[in-house]
């Protein structure tokens, strides 16, 4: 299965705009997961209910979730509440929450929850910068091992990890990251998740690619190997992402 995933991050302004987008990715969704390409949206949670209608293809995640059920905690949603509407997925440590404070630790207590919860995760590492020693790969190693701490290897099934170098991401991405950068950090993932969870184990958690990821790239990712994308503003453009899946069923005969 190839996963494309939009994370919607703070948008659109309102629910009537969200569902024009979902009408727009529901259209193709039933013949896309025919094909074993499984498209994804996480909108801002608000959004949820108003968007996931019954007997479509087309599955809903949250962009974060707290790291316990249910509590005395103003403004968090937990991730039995995500599950509870039919949410089956969870991003969890995207670099723009790293950013707020979010620590390898704090990442690491919410996957355990949102397992328990029986969501999938998606957990984003990715490095700040690139360096000539190579010591990039050092440090997104450690973010993946800090952000599994305790991970229960039984839900292993339940994780997904998206390669999301930060110098990548956004209006602010410096360059786009090749399909070889991807590769390269696939190996690193694959030996560090064997490490945690042993081969076989290790070897069945997908690999997403994420940042700046559009419409014309996004194929060249998939081709190279990547299990999926995590897709940002180009997730918003219905026609792109939708594009973007349509390629995806294409060439994954
Ligand atoms: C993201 O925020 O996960 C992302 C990949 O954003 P963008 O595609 O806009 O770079």
């Amino acid at each position: 299965m190839k996963y494309i995933v939009g994370n919607w991050k703070m948008y659109p302004r309102s629910l009537a705009e969200a569902k024009e987008i979902v009408a727009e990715v529901k259209a193709i969704a039933r013949k896309a997961v025919m094909k074993k390409v499984q498209p994804v949206i996480c909108p801002p949670s608000v959004f949820l209910a108003g968007l996931m209608g019954s007997g479509s293809s087309l599955q809903f995640g949250g962009q974060n979730a707290a790291a316990i059920g249910e509590g005395p905690f103003t403004g968090e949603v937990s991730p039995v509440q995500l599950a509870s509407l039919g949410a089956k997925y969870v991003i969890l440590g995207h670099s723009e929450r790293r950013a707020l404070g979010e620590s390898d630790a704090d990442v690491a207590a919410k996957a355990i929850a949102a397992v328990k919860a029986g969501l999938m995760v998606i957990l984003c590492v990715g490095e700040k910068e690139r360096d000539h020693d190579g010591h990039y790969f050092v440090e997104v190693a450690n973010q993946l091992r800090g952000s599994l701490a305790n991970f229960p290897e039984s839900k292993s099934v339940q994780l997904m990890i998206a390669y999301e170098p930060i110098w990548a991401i956004g209006v602010n991405a410096t360059h786009p990251a090749t399909p070889r950068d991807h590769q390269e950090m696939s190996m690193l993932l694959r030996r560090t998740l064997a490490e945690l969870f042993g081969k076989q184990k290790g070897f069945h958690i997908p690999l997403l690619y994420g940042g700046s990821v559009d419409a014309k790239n996004a194929q060249s990712f998939l081709d190279i190997g990547a299990d999926g994308l995590l897709v940002g503003r180009t997730s918003l453009r219905a026609k792109d992402f939708a594009l973007i899946i349509h390629n995806a069923v294409q060439n994954n005969a």
